[in-house]
């Protein structure tokens, strides 16, 4: 399992001994707080709110920063269907956007889909690939939008010598199985703003009144969800915190024998997916010239094909796309000006991009051994 060692096992077990499976029921100071002030310093921010998943996270993002009914944000086609959901979930809609051949938001397309009512934009670094932060946070100024990174899978991966998630106005992760942190679930709100980490702080513990919001946010208190990460994800995540970098080491040692073997092959069909800070990369994505030499590459175990990804690819919301709400009255689409296209042809740009890219696994958890025979599967790829 991603990131459980001897260290995460001894941690849980002291917790579970302790009886302090809640951080906000003991006197005593919480790991949840502690590792939040890890967190917070090792990606270079200035608060770290740590949630029980990246759904979550991104929810208290969007509330933070005052997002709601008749507000637009900007979503990439590609990414978990979360990012898409979590505008609805506090009211507003999302509107797709493409994405280019770096996987990651195309800014050009954002350009066409604004309008009066966009109030945020959420770009994604997916699969470890960073998105063009200085003309996103350019962007952002220049229209008045909050820019909320989803760095939710690429946690300690960076751009320009900053990490992810630590660039933009929020930014959120996740910790859920498949992530560089694992706790099962778990997630992170950073921001350097004093007022939206009040917010998020808030909203995520029930609008609960008694822990000292006041010493950041001054407005009223108002209600929430419970969101609190729990004692336990906070005892195993500590530990494969201080390992993180070495395991993006691996990664990036990894990515660059994937490309040596790909670049071995002598074939004119495959290049590298271009990357916005490629000598920090961290990620690997191979662009085919023909959706067929993508999908046979993509067969290979250990190699996969972006459009054969479930939920990642906009084509399968269903959630999304049906446009239905849990009640009515509340539904985000009746206050809405747009009429935002969720059609499965409404990306062709994405879809293009996804059927003819693979991307290969590197994950540090992947004994060397295996990674060995996954680089002779490349190799035999003629
Ligand atoms: C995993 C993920 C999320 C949601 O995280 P959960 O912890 O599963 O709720 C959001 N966005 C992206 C890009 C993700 O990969």
């Amino acid at each position: 399992m991603a990131g459980i060692g001897p260290r995460e096992i001894a941690a849980a077990v002291k917790t579970l001994a302790s009886g302090n499976l809640a951080r906000y029921s003991s006197t005593r100071p919480s790991l949840v707080s502690a590792f939040e002030a890890e967190l917070a310093s090792h990606m270079g921010v200035r608060h770290a709110l740590a949630v029980n998943s990246g759904t979550n996270a991104l929810i208290c993002a969007l509330v933070a920063a005052g997002v709601g009914p008749g507000d637009e944000v900007l979503v990439p086609a590609y990414t978990w269907v979360s990012t898409a959901a979590a505008p609805l979930a506090v009211g507003a809609v999302p509107i797709l956007v493409e994405v280019d051949q770096t996987l990651t938001i195309d800014l050009q397309d954002m350009e066409r889909k604004l309008t009066p009512q966009t109030k945020a934009v959420i770009p994604v670094h997916m699969i470890n690939l960073v998105c063009d932060m200085d003309a996103l946070v350019a962007f952002g100024h220049q229209h008045n939008l909050t820019v909320i990174e989803d760095a939710c899978q690429a946690i300690g991966a960076t751009y320009k010598g900053q990490r992810v998630g630590s660039i933009g106005d929020l930014g959120v992760f996740s910790f859920n199985q498949h992530k560089n942190l694992n706790s099962g679930e778990g997630g992170a709100v950073l921001t350097n703003s004093d007022r939206d980490y009040g917010r998020a702080e808030m909203f995520h513990d029930v609008g609960s009144y008694e822990r000292g919001y006041r010493s950041t946010y001054d407005g009223p208190v108002f209600p929430g969800i419970n969101a609190r990460m729990p004692e336990l994800s906070a005892a195993i995540l500590r530990p494969q915190l201080r390992r993180l970098d070495k395991q993006l080491a691996t990664r990036e040692r990894r990515r660059a024998m994937v490309l040596d073997k790909v670049n071995s092959l002598g074939r004119a069909d495959i290049t590298e997916s271009p990357h916005h800070d490629v000598e920090h990369a961290i990620g690997v994505a191979l662009l085919f010239d023909t959706v067929e030499a993508a999908r046979v590459f993509g067969e290979t175990r250990g190699v996969r094909r972006l459009a054969d990804t479930g939920r990642h690819n906009y084509t399968n919301w269903v959630s999304i796309r049906s446009m239905a709400y849990h009640h009515d009255d509340l539904d985000p689409h009746r206050f809405t000006q747009a009429t935002p296209d969720y059609s499965e042809t409404s990306c062709p740009q994405t879809l293009d991009m996804l059927e003819r890219t693979c991307t290969v696994e590197l994950a540090p958890e992947l004994p060397d051994a295996a990674f060995k025979l996954l680089l002779t599967r490349l190799g035999q790829q003629r």
